[in-house]
């Protein structure tokens, strides 16, 4: 498939819990773009009793990053054959960024921008530590900010939500302490690209899409 150039093709940067999984999920039902969540991908492995998993929850459960030859290989493999995208968790280290430069150059697929989720610490905790997930879909819920119609029940598929075994308070600190040292440099490394985007992410979520829709000249769902 030849690529094309106005494809929309995201990254979503941002700490735990800034609203990425929420936005792209949002981008999908809208622009039918994919979402390519790392962290999903990962906790498929984890429940599928994969070798990957079994190696990759080790570092999962106490807040750590799984090894970059790993996600570098994870991350070629989902964008073979994918023009439009939006990158949920990946890249996290700079060693991921310059692969991922390495291999959208490859493919001829630029970016369309790097979207930086602005938040703030205290907002983070709260939104982690009151987040239900549905394992089976990736979808987010916050006890207080964006409710299930039912308590524990997932509006899309009624099946039951989950909060993460990560998402308690202590591995969240290891989580948001990791994000500062390994995945904060990477704001540098876009901004003098050029790509680079800033979202209040402290925002409703409503605006926060309207932000991004602004951000990549977007309107009701089409590009500009
Ligand atoms: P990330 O994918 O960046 O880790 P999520 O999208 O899973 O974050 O959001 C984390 C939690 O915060 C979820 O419980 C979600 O419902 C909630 N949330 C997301 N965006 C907002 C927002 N703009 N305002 C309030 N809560 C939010
Ligand atoms: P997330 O769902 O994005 O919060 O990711 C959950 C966990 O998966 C992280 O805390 C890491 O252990 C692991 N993970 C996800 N994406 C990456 C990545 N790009 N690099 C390293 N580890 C990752």
């Amino acid at each position: 498939m030849s690529a094309s150039p106005q494809a929309v093709r995201l990254i979503l940067l941002g700490p735990p819990g800034a609203g990425k999984g929420t936005q792209s999920k949002l981008l999908e039902g809208r622009f039918g773009v994919r979402q390519i969540s790392t962290g999903d991908i990962l906790r498929k492995h984890v429940s599928d009793g994969t070798a990957l998993g079994k190696e990759a929850k080790a570092y999962m459960e106490v807040g750590a990053f799984v090894p970059d030859a790993i996600m570098i290989a994870m991350m070629e493999q989902q964008l073979v054959g994918l023009d439009a995208f939006v990158l949920d968790g990946f890249p996290r280290t700079v060693t991921q960024a310059e692969a991922l430069d390495a291999t959208l150059a490859r493919l001829h697929k630029p970016l369309s921008a790097v979207l930086l989720f602005d938040t703030d610490h205290a907002a983070l905790v709260r939104r982690l530590t009151g987040r239900w997930s549905n394992p089976r879909t990736g979808r987010t819920y916050h006890e207080e900010f964006n409710p299930p119609k039912v308590a524990g029940i997932c509006d899309e598929d009624g099946g039951p939500l989950e909060q993460r075994p990560d998402d308690k308070v202590d591995v969240v600190e290891k989580r948001l302490q990791v994000y500062d040292e390994q995945t904060a440099p990477l704001v540098d490394y876009y901004a003098k690209t050029g790509f680079l985007k800033h979202i209040d992410a402290l925002a409703p979520i409503e605006d926060v899409t309207a932000q991004i829709f602004r951000a990549i000249g977007a309107r009701d769902g089409a590009t500009a």
